[in-house]
């Protein structure tokens, strides 16, 4: 397995790997950039199939972060760690200290968070060892998790991308589909719903489906019908890739604008969906507002006050981000996801950016 020369390394600043022999615990910790800050990203716990898909994913995840907090106007850079481990079998209190020594050894350098597979309460056990934790306060509403952050910046920014769309102001009436009524994709529906538009959902587990029916008045779909509908708004909420060669053809919305991470297949999609004049909200512009509540916290934890008012305002501030965006790719007859990662690398001091030359971030 090849580091240096990996396919996702991109100058990471750092790589490093961490085995506790006595908690199990083997863990990768990738810094990607911190030109503007510490390295702020979640720690995933997943029973990877072996090493290389876990730095695969680790080095992927952690570049992604520096873009998202770039575009998100933070001081903060780009990093993110992996445990590899199935959540629910290998997760005990050892471990997770284990995972707090490991933050320690890098001094800071890399902050972490909550994550798939992990918790707000596995951040607090980490917590005990380490100081380099967020996604922990108390005496919150969200108790720490950034999912109605998240559901909050998706919510303003898909409010930009109609007026961007069709020059409306209000969501009256309007159709959205919602794919994946989790976390994140049922509040989003919540504020939606409040919005005055009509909802389709549809989910892979049948009691997230009937809350969304019964609590938000929405029309269930099945999972792979959700391509097809005659709907305004498309807002992904599940899985990455799911914009593709088999879906972009059959969606008949005028914007896609959702939570999920990584929704393009590949970055040439980007271009499909323009060419079919679907406004694509960029995944890692509009899902910020997690990465905002946690930064928030962070700065909470080491100056004893976190403003809720203020992280509404920062959040807010993803709806004029995103309206640069979709005017300057109006204006070059760039794709928006283009747009995004040129905008990211001016902001963050990327090598391609600074030199001037196209980097055609992936
Ligand atoms: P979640 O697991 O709570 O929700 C995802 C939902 O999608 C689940 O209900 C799941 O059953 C459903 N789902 C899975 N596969 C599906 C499929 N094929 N078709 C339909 N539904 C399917 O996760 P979440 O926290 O709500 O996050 C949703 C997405 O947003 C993820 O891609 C995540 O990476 C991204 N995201 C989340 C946050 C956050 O703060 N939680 C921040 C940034 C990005």
């Amino acid at each position: 397995m090849s580091i240096f020369s990996h396919p996702a390394y991109d100058n990471h600043e750092e790589v490093a790997f961490y085995h506790d022999a006595k908690s199990g615990l083997k863990a990768i910790i990738a810094v990607h950039n911190t030109n503007l800050g510490p390295a702020l990203g979640g720690c995933r716990m997943w029973p990877y199939a072996d090493d290389g898909e876990a730095l695969n994913d680790v080095l992927r995840l952690s570049r992604g972060m520096t873009y998202k907090s770039a575009m998100a106007g933070l001081k903060l850079g780009g990093g993110k760690s992996v445990i590899i481990g199935d959540p629910r079998k290998q997760k005990t209190p050892e471990l997770l200290r284990a995972m707090g020594d490991f933050l320690n050894t890098l001094g800071g350098r890399y902050i972490t968070a909550e994550d798939s597979g992990t918790s707000v309460a596995d951040m607090k056990i980490i917590g005990e060892r380490s100081k380099y934790v967020s996604g922990v306060i108390s005496g919150q509403e969200h108790g720490g998790d950034p999912s109605p952050s998240t559901a909050y910046g998706v919510f303003v920014g898909l409010k930009a991308a109609a007026a961007h769309r069709w020059g409306r102001t209000d969501l009256n009436g309007m159709k959205v589909s919602i794919q994946g009524v989790g976390n994140v994709g049922f509040r989003l529906g919540k504020l939606l719903k409040e919005a005055g538009a009509e909802l389709f959902v549809t989910d892979i587990f049948q009691d997230n489906i009937d809350r969304a029916v019964n609590e938000l008045g929405a029309t269930a779909v099945g999972a792979d019908e959700i391509f097809d509908l005659d709907v305004d708004l498309f807002a992904p909420c599940a899985l990455g890739a799911i914009l593709n060669d088999s879906t972009i053809d059959r969606l008949k919305v005028g914007a896609i604008a959702g939570a999920a991470n990584n929704q393009l297949a590949e970055e040439r999609h980007a271009q499909v969906l323009k060419e079919r004049g679907i406004l694509y909200a960029p995944d890692y512009v509009i899902n910020a507002g997690g990465i905002i509540d946690v930064y928030y916290q962070q700065l909470g934890q080491e100056q004893g006050e976190y403003d809720a008012a203020q992280v509404k305002t920062h959040i807010e501030s993803i709806a004029t981000t995103m309206e640069e965006v979709f005017q300057r790719a109006d204006e070059t007859g760039d794709t928006t996801a283009h747009v995004a990662d040129r905008v990211a690398e001016e902001r963050f001091g990327h090598k391609d950016a600074l030199n001037g030359a196209d980097s055609a971030a992936a």
